[in-house]
């Protein structure tokens, strides 16, 4: 019997009156595990309002207690991870230890953020100007409007909300209808850490939820992660209303191998990001661009290490001899479907196919969403492989003369998320740092996802705004600065005061 997934309000779950459900499929066996609401307008306007009406009285409540909250989510969270990991896998697909992986990372940005009292510091000058003096403040916004993809369905919402949370916001989370039972769990638990109702809600749903965010004048502003075409219509539309937007979109992650790289570090890396989540990442590797002389070797190296992978359900098996699966399913029997296509037309295009994914032998049951590592050599720009943002476990490898020309395609692509040089020397990887057009570099480094106290987020065609997720710039996000200046007089000296129509002259 299949479960309905609902929407949270006021500290508790909600239907909704839409009687609109969707499917979840666990991609592990291709079954239909349980139905998720889809908001109507009403529905949607319901859960905002509710938000509202807890707004102001968060906003309003002391640092201390806000920190207090905190403190208590991050210990219940820290504590229960693998309950929620547990779902994630059953929803997602992604395997057991790779979802407490996301979880943890997670969790950093809820660290981040028992540091309020630190971050909404404002700052004071005294005697600015004669006996008057300036302070800064930074104030919530009011609701905030998360709306956030399938592949990491704790960690993104995770990159928002603990920031929104603490600095005195009310939050409407829109998660994935792929993958919406991590978003309820985080919910419950926040109301078990003491957050008053009504400060975190979940609004289930598709476009309708969506689109009702964007247009609500009760919410302030909109956190957005998720494709590049629909990252760009959430930041116009939202911004149309009036609305603060980041909208975090697509990625195609160039990582540029050396020739004095070292290499076996260099493939370890290669099949980790290219495979690891099944290629599901937005800083996933997806090209890896060789210098000439080394190619031959490293594709070797790739090669003979993701024939090892084992793919299978990533639930812990009930065997407790057997190692965990490397790599789970993709999340749908559509997306899988559209992954082995673009599989077929690098293959048609002329690429050289070194590993095909399609003829994949799962450990698990036959209508899993299954596909194997893919590795393609010889590709080039124009390929529907190249161009096409995959998101699935399938790596091209581009052979370049040198590091200028890899530097140029690097930097000619339309994205600019997250990109990784490889070599042994510190001059090249500085260059490298210096040449590129990317938010996020790796130097050794694969999967450059910054840590929480730094900010998230990439260039070009892979963000929609201009504030990055968490770390200072979240703060900003997530807050609006005021400054006051005021003049007290001393009762023992008053001034003569008098008539002046002009600006000070500061004489
Ligand atoms: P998606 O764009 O299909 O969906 C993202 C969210 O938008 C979901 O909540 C979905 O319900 C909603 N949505 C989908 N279609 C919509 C429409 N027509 N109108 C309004 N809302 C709509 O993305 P996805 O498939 O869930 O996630 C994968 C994508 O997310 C990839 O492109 C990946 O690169 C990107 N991503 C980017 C980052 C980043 O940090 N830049 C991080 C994770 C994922």
């Amino acid at each position: 019997m299949s479960t309905t997934i609902t929407h949270w309000v006021d500290g508790a779950p909600f239907e909704g009156t839409s009687g609109q459900l969707a499917d979840v499929t666990n991609p592990a066996t291709g079954t239909v595990s349980g139905r998720v609401v889809l908001a109507s307008e009403r529905d949607a306007g319901h859960v905002i309002s509710r938000a509202a009406a807890a707004a102001a009285g968060w906003a309003t409540t002391s640092i201390a207690r806000r920190t207090q909250v905190m403190f208590g989510f991050r210990e219940l969270l820290n504590a229960r991870k693998d309950e929620l990991a547990a779902i994630i896998t059953a929803e997602h697909g992604k395997v057991h230890s790779d979802a407490v992986g996301e979880i943890s990372r997670g969790l950093e940005v809820v660290e981040f953020a028992c540091g309020v009292g630190h971050l909404l510091k404002g700052s004071h000058s005294d005697n600015a100007s004669t006996g008057v003096d300036v302070h800064s403040r930074r104030e919530a916004l009011g609701v905030v409007g998360i709306i956030s993809p399938f592949n990491f369905p704790a960690m993104v919402p995770m990159w928002f909300f603990p920031v929104a949370i603490a600095a005195g916001n009310a939050v409407v989370l829109k998660p994935s209808e792929k993958d919406p039972s991590a978003a309820l769990w985080l919910a419950a638990l926040w109301s078990e850490a003491g957050l008053p109702d009504g400060v975190f809600n979940v609004l289930q749903g598709d476009k309708v939820a969506v689109d009702a965010l964007l247009d609500s004048p009760e919410v302030a502003s909109i956190s957005f992660v998720g494709s590049t075409p629909i990252a760009q219509y959430v930041y116009e539309r939202a911004s149309r209303s009036g609305k603060r937007v980041q909208a975090l979109g697509g990625a195609k992650n160039h990582m540029v191998v050396l020739g004095d790289a070292d290499l076996d570090l260099a493939a370890d890396a290669a099949v980790n990001a290219g495979f690891g989540s099944a290629g599901e990442r937005c800083m996933a590797i997806s090209v890896l661009v060789a210098i000439d002389h080394v190619a031959d070797d490293l594709v070797d190296r790739i090669a003979q290490r993701a024939r090892t992978l084992v793919i299978g359900d990533g639930a812990p098996g009930e065997d407790a001899g057997q190692k965990e699966a490397d790599m789970g399913p993709l999340v749908t029997r559509a997306h899988r479907d559209r992954v082995a296509g673009l599989i077929a037309s690098g293959e048609e295009a002329g690429a050289k196919v070194v590993l095909d994914g399609r003829e994949v032998r799962a450990r698990g049951e036959a209508d899993g969403f299954w596909l194997g590592p893919t590795i393609f050599d010889h590709v080039s720009t124009e390929m529907e492989i190249y161009t096409e943002e995959i998101f699935g476990p399938v790596l091209s490898v581009i052979r370049v003369a040198s590091y200028d020309e890899a530097v140029a395609l690097v930097n000619a692509n339309p994205y600019g998320n997250g990109t990784a040089v490889f070599t042994n020397d510190g001059g090249a990887a500085k260059r490298f740092e210096n040449d590129v057009q990317v938010g996020m570099i790796g130097v050794n480094v694969p999967v450059p996802v910054p840590v929480a106290y730094y900010s998230f987020g990439g260039w070009k065609r892979s963000l929609f705004g201009d504030t990055h997720a968490h770390g200072v710039e979240g703060v900003h996000f997530f807050t609006r600065g005021k400054v006051v200046t005021s003049r007290w007089i001393d009762p023992a000296r008053r001034p003569a005061g008098g008539l002046e129509l002009g600006f000070p002259r500061n004489d």
